[in-house]
C-alpha cells in the first residue's frame, strides 16, 4: 500500500512559490484595471517568467502554478500561464528545428504561442472544420478563419489545425488533418480582437484570417494528417489544467467568504452550511483534478477521468461562485467575488464544453463497461 496524497517538497515549494508570486503582484486595483478596460499584463508576464513560474515542461508546477494564480485572479493568471498556450504539440511531436526556433523562445519568455483550432462553424465539433492546408509547389497554402482565439493578437506565431486532405468517409471526418506552425506577420494573415466578452477580460481573444498564406513544409507538426489525434492528446492535458483554474477560482470565493466569515466572528447557519458544502466540493473537485492529472503526465491517461475532473471542477467553480456571492450580497457584488463569478463562466466552455465532456464520460464508460473493462484506471 503506497497511497500517499502528499505533494513532493519540490512540488509544494513551487504552489508556495505561486501562491506568493499572485498575493505579492496581482493586487485588486490592478485585477480591476485589466478586467474593465481589457488590457493585457504584459509587465505581470515578464515577472512571472523571471520569476522561473511558466514551466511547461514541469506540469505538476504548471498545474499548481494555475491553481494558485486562479485563486487570486483569473484573468491576469490565465493570461501569464496561456502565454505557451499549446507549445506542448512541440514538445510530443516537434522537430529538433522546431524546438529551437519556436517553443525554446516560447519557454523563455521571449515569444507568445497560440492555438487555433475552433472555427465560426465548428467548435466542439472539432472535425467539422474547414479551414485548408492545401500543397501548392514546395510548399502549403492557408485559407481559412479561426475564431475566438487566446492570444491571437499578441502571439508571434500559432499552432493552426487544418485540413490537409478531404474526409475519407463520413465515419472518418477526423482524418486528413495536419497542425502548421504559422507566424502571425506572414503576409495573408490577419486579426481582429474581441471585446466585451462576459469573464477573463484581461486575456486576449480574436478572430484569424488566412488568406492564401503560404506555409514551408517544415513547418508542419509531426505527421501529415494526425493532427486531429494530436490535438485530442492535446486536450487531454489542456483539461487537467482547466479543471486546476476551476479549483483556484473555487477556492479563491471560498478565501473570501472565509474572510467575511472570520472577520465577522459569524456562526450564522446559512453561511455555515454555504461554507461546508463549498470546502467538500471543493476538497472532491481538487483530489479528481490531481489524479487525472497524475496519469497524463505519467503518459497513461485515462480521458473518461480526465473529462471527469474538467466537467466537475468548472461546475464546482460556478455553484461556488454563485452561492457564496448570493451570500454575500451587496458586499459580495462590489467585490472580488463578482470577477469570479463571471471567470469561472468560461471553465464551462473552453477545451471542451461540459456537455462534451459528459459525452465522453458517457461512452467511454459503456464502452468499457461492454468489454468488461475495469470502468476508470
Ligand atoms: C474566451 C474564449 C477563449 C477561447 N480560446 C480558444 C483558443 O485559444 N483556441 C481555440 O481553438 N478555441 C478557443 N475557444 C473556443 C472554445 O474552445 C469553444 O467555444 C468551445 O469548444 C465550444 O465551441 P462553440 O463555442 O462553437 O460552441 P458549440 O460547439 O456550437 O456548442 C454550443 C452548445 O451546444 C452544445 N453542444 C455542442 N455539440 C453537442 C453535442 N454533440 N451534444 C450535446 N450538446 C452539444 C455545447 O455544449 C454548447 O452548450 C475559446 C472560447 C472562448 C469563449
Amino acid at each position: 500500500m503506497n497511497l500517499d496524497f502528499n505533494l513532493p517538497e519540490d512540488v509544494e515549494e513551487a504552489r508556495q512559490k505561486a501562491r506568493k508570486f499572485a498575493n505579492d503582484e496581482f493586487k485588486e486595483e490592478i485585477a480591476q484595471t485589466h478586467d474593465h478596460e481589457e488590457l493585457y499584463p504584459y509587465e505581470l508576464r515578464k515577472k512571472a517568467f523571471k520569476a522561473g513560474l511558466v514551466r511547461i515542461d514541469n506540469p505538476w508546477n504548471m498545474l499548481l502554478t494555475m491553481e494558485e494564480f486562479c485563486r487570486v485572479d483569473p484573468g491576469l493568471g490565465l493570461s501569464v500561464l496561456a502565454s505557451v498556450f499549446g507549445s506542448e504539440l512541440l514538445l510530443l511531436y516537434g522537430t529538433d528545428e522546431q524546438k529551437q526556433k519556436y517553443m525554446e523562445p516560447v519557454l523563455d519568455g521571449s515569444k507568445i504561442s497560440a492555438l487555433a483550432v475552433t472555427e465560426p462553424g465548428a467548435g466542439s465539433d472539432v472535425a467539422g472544420i474547414s479551414t485548408k492546408l492545401e500543397t501548392s509547389n514546395n510548399e502549403f497554402l492557408l485559407n481559412g478563419q479561426k475564431m475566438f482565439i487566446t492570444n491571437a493578437t499578441i502571439a508571434d506565431f500559432f499552432y493552426v489545425l487544418a485540413r490537409t486532405s478531404p474526409p475519407p468517409s463520413k465515419e472518418k471526418r477526423h482524418h486528413g488533418m495536419s497542425v502548421a506552425i504559422v507566424d502571425r506577420q506572414w503576409p495573408g494573415v490577419s486579426v481582429n480582437k474581441l471585446k466585451g466578452k462576459l469573464g477573463m477580460r484581461a486575456t486576449d481573444t480574436a478572430e484569424i484570417k488566412f488568406d492564401g498564406v503560404k506555409v514551408p513544409k517544415e513547418n508542419i507538426i509531426g505527421e501529415i494528417g494526425k493532427g486531429f489525434y494530436y490535438i485530442m492528446t492535446f486536450f487531454n492535458i489542456s483539461r487537467v489544467y482547466v479543471a486546476a483554474q476551476s479549483v483556484g477560482i473555487a477556492q479563491g470565493a471560498l478565501d473570501e467568504l472565509l474572510n467575511y466569515a472570520k472577520n465577522l466572528g459569524s456562526n450564522e447557519e446559512s453561511m455555515q452550511f454555504i461554507l461546508a458544502e463549498s470546502a467538500a466540493k471543493i476538497e472532491a473537485a481538487r483530489l479528481l483534478t490531481y489524479k487525472a492529472a497524475w496519469l497524463v503526465f505519467q503518459f497513461n491517461p485515462d480521458p473518461a477521468l480526465t473529462s471527469m475532473a474538467k466537467y466537475f471542477s468548472a461546475e464546482v467553480a460556478n455553484s461556488v461562485t454563485e452561492s457564496v456571492l448570493e451570500y454575500m450580497g451587496q458586499k459580495g457584488l462590489l467585490s472580488k467575488l463578482e470577477r469570479l463569478y463571471r471567470d469561472s463562466k468560461i471553465t464551462e466552455i473552453w477545451e471542451g464544453t461540459s456537455e462534451i465532456e459528459k459525452l465522453v464520460i458517457a461512452r467511454t464508460l459503456v464502452k468499457r463497461a461492454m468489454q468488461g473493462d475495469q470502468i476508470v484506471k
